[in-house]
């Protein structure tokens, strides 16, 4: 693996593999390197014949000053991982290379971002991710981007700016990594206290007991989200918010259906964590749902070959 500072640097590395037709799969990140980063490198390691993965703290998308100085940064340890996962040209920028001087331009996502994240963090936060990573596809201008379910919304964000800007590349999704316990993998996690770490289940409890509840045919969100919101009860979170809104719009659901995304953020202590579930109506069990309905019967043998993927 190389690692290079500048993008002309980049440029000139990707010359003769593009030029040899070989296909290129970049994996945007800020470093602190788990799971969820690895899994998006395996992914671009088998689909594309050279990875490229980006390591850069982008200062525009913090809405915090304390978040941004106290993220986590080891760049040896992070060039490691990305090394043994198969990554080929590490792009580890300093700041004033992504944004040198006289820098004056934001690319704004509209709508999409006004939802969720872009209302409890401020325009900036997205106007930020939208920004650099329009000029990270710039730089490399891979086939494929590698973005976590993790980030639901900011994957959709890309896909929306990669779209309206006729960007030529492919934005895949990969699923969320966990811990055994269900708690979502991030590199906020670090900061949690080990009673914070426990409490910090129920995200990913309610999660599933929203799920559970599609599975007996609720399709109600405003019920579904109530059982959500039971289970955080007591777990002494801060819940900013728990939705059911479309993957594609991120606007609230009137009715829960396949493409419908369970939504949250809460504060543990002083840490701000994040979690999805891409709900799906075909486990439905047919004496739960409507008994009579060959919908529900048809659901019930789909879910009974195993053969349902739940996203995560
Ligand atoms: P970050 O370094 O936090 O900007 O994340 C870089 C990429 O890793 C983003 O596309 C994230 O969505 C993705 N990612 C972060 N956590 C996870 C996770 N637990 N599972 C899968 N992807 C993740």
């Amino acid at each position: 693996m190389r690692t290079l500072r500048t993008i002309a640097q980049v440029r000139a590395a990707l010359v003769t593999p593009r030029r040899a037709g070989r296909s290129i799969g970049l994996v945007p990140t800020m470093g602190a390197l788990h799971e969820g980063h690895l899994s998006l490198i395996r992914r671009a390691r088998e689909r594309c014949d050279l990875v490229v993965m980006s390591l850069f703290v982008n200062p525009t998308q913090f809405n915090e000053r304390a978040d941004l100085d106290g993220y986590p940064r080891d760049e040896v340890a992070d060039a490691a991982l990305a090394a043994a996962a198969g990554v080929d040209l590490l792009f580890a920028p300093a700041p004033g290379e992504v944004y040198p001087a006289g820098f004056a331009t934001t690319v704004s996502v509209g709508e999409i971002t006004e939802k969720l994240e872009g209302a409890y963090r401020g325009r900036a936060h997205f106007d930020g991710v939208a920004t650099v990573v329009t000029k990270l596809l710039n730089i490399v201008g891979p086939d494929v981007a590698y973005f976590g379910q993790k980030d639901a919304q900011q994957a959709a964000v890309i896909r929306r700016l990669a779209r309206d800007l006729d960007i030529p590349v492919r934005i895949e999704t990969c699923p969320t990594v966990r811990d055994p316990d269900g708690l979502a993998l991030s590199s906020r996690n670090a900061r949690l206290s080990a009673g914070e770490r426990e409490r910090a289940t129920a995200l990913h409890r309610a999660l599933t007991a929203i799920q559970r509840a599609v599975d007996a045919g609720e399709r109600d969100p405003e019920t579904a989200c109530a059982i959500g919101r039971a289970e955080l009860a007591g777990a002494q979170i801060e819940l900013e918010y728990l939705e059911l809104v479309s993957d594609d719009t991120f606007t609230p659901v009137l009715r829960i259906e396949d493409g419908t995304l369970a939504v949250l953020a809460a504060r543990v202590g002083a840490t701000r964590l994040i979690d999805n579930q891409p709900l799906s109506t075909a486990r439905t069990t047919p004496s739960a749902a409507h008994p009579a309905s060959p919908d529900a019967v048809r659901c019930g043998q789909r879910a009974a070959a195993g053969s349902i993927n739940r996203g995560r």
